[in-house]
């Protein structure tokens, strides 16, 4: 009953996100902190979901003490603060939010092509010192002007549309065949599209192959004259060649929003102890440095408590898997749950030979309408949709697939 489930959120989870939970009728309580692992520990006893930004550690030894828990909802992109594989060994499904704040990141890199075109923020800093210099030398307009895309995913395509906007020509690369957006071409090469950006901008996911992504070669076929933008992981711009580039005239200007080594939290210095470049990339002329602020709006953080919400309501209510960063990608049409004598069965279980000959013994006595069964590592996740279940038939059928040997946990959806 959906009245019996109890939600945590911490961290002050966004007012989007708890709406949503408590017109479910959960018993929400919603906390404006973290907790101190004592008392995460007394207050996670008994609940079924919890929400957490990216303060609040769930690893293991706070974890086993969770035993209602069934799901994690990080309102936030990362998720290194949850144990990922003891949480799926143990029946606990994780989900996050990484695409609500593409459109914001999009905007970033408008506002950042224009800005470094212009050299808006050597002549912002210099006013700041109180030093006047009206220049229009080396300053263009971003009309006609070519954007290169190097991955064409959430942040590149929405960036692609608003570029052209602004009249701007658009290429991109990605490892995929893509559909263009606009009048926008996808090209064949990494050197291709260097060779023919004036503003270069990156958008890919951190990979082992897009790790120094941008190094000496790339800069070396890029136009003199160009500009680089990266929002997308520190790892992906070897930072010493780019301060080459950039002391040498190749570039015109960069712009770098994320860093190999980025501080721990607000306040705390941006120095040499993390990066060694720092020095120089400060020194650099028309070179924009911002705190991974990329995806950092109102919007955003709304869009996670949307996102988030919306994934564990239909994990706890419907079983649905979709999206989940530790379990494998589940879903059935909800057509039958309604109707009376129909439900629905959610059996977690280890990864093992033998299993769904035995599940399907259990279900084989009802009507399977539908079914489905997927893995992810050492666990597998079936979902089945039956009819012709009685309800005094019910505490039968769950007990059955909780005595399993194979078994981390059912649910039985009604
Ligand atoms: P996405 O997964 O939607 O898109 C990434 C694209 O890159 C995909 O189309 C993929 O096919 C392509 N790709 C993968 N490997 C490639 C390669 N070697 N060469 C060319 N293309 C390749 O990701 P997204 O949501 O658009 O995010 C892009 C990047 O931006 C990620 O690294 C993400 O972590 C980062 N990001 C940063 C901020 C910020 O605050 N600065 C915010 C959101 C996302």
């Amino acid at each position: 009953h959906t009245e019996d489930i109890k939600v945590l959120l911490l961290e002050n989870v966004n007012k989007t996100g708890q709406e949503i939970l408590r017109k479910q009728g959960y018993q929400v309580e919603a906390l404006k902190s973290s907790l101190p692992e004592d008392q995460l520990i007394e207050k996670i006893r008994d609940v079924h979901v919890i929400g957490i930004r990216s303060k609040t550690q769930l690893k293991a030894s706070v974890l086993k003490h969770a035993k209602n828990l069934i799901v994690i909802g990080c309102f936030c992109i990362g998720t290194n603060q949850v144990d990922l594989k003891y949480a799926a060994e143990n029946g606990i499904c994780v989900f996050n939010s990484p695409f609500s704040n593409s459109r914001s990141v999009a905007e970033q890199m408008i506002g950042t092509i224009i800005v470094l075109a212009r050299q808006i923020g050597d002549r912002s800093n210099e006013l700041h010192r109180g030093e006047w210099n009206k220049v229009s030398a080396g300053c263009w307009e971003v009309r006609g002007k070519t954007l290169g895309i190097v991955g064409y995913g959430h942040v590149g395509s929405q960036l692609s549309v608003l570029a052209e906007a602004m009249g701007m020509k658009v290429i991109y690369y990605d490892v995929v065949n893509l559909m263009s957006m606009g009048t926008s071409a996808q090209v064949h090469s990494l050197d291709e599209l260097l060779q023919q950006a004036d503003f270069v901008t990156l958008h890919v996911p951190e990979l082992p192959e897009t790790m120094d992504m941008i190094s000496t070669h790339q800069f070396e076929q890029m136009k003199q004259g160009s500009y680089l933008l990266n929002a997308s992981r520190g790892s992906v711009v070897d930072i010493p060649a780019l301060i080459e580039a950039s002391k040498a005239g190749k570039l015109a200007g960069a712009a770098l929003d994320v860093y190999p080594n980025e501080p721990g939290g607000n306040g705390q210095h941006f120095n040499n102890d993390l990066n060694s470049f720092t020095e120089d990339l400060r020194n650099l002329k028309n070179v924009v440095l911002t705190p991974h602020i990329g995806g950092s709006t109102e919007e955003a953080q709304s869009a996670i408590g949307v996102e988030v919400a919306d994934s564990l309501v239909n994990y706890v209510n419907l079983g649905t898997t979709s999206g989940a960063v530790n379990m494998p990608e589940v879903k059935l049409r909800s057509l039958t749950l309604d109707e009376p004598n129909h439900l629905r069965v959610v059996y977690i279980h280890k990864n093992v030979p033998g299993v769904l000959r035995r599940v399907n013994e259990i279900l084989g006595d009802h009507n399977v309408d539908k079914q489905m069964t997927d893995s992810r590592g050492d666990v597998a996740y079936l979902m089945a949709d039956i009819s012709n279940v009685n309800t005094s038939e019910i505490k039968t059928l769950y007990q059955s697939l909780e005595d399993l040997g194979s078994r981390i946990r059912t649910r039985v959806l009604y």
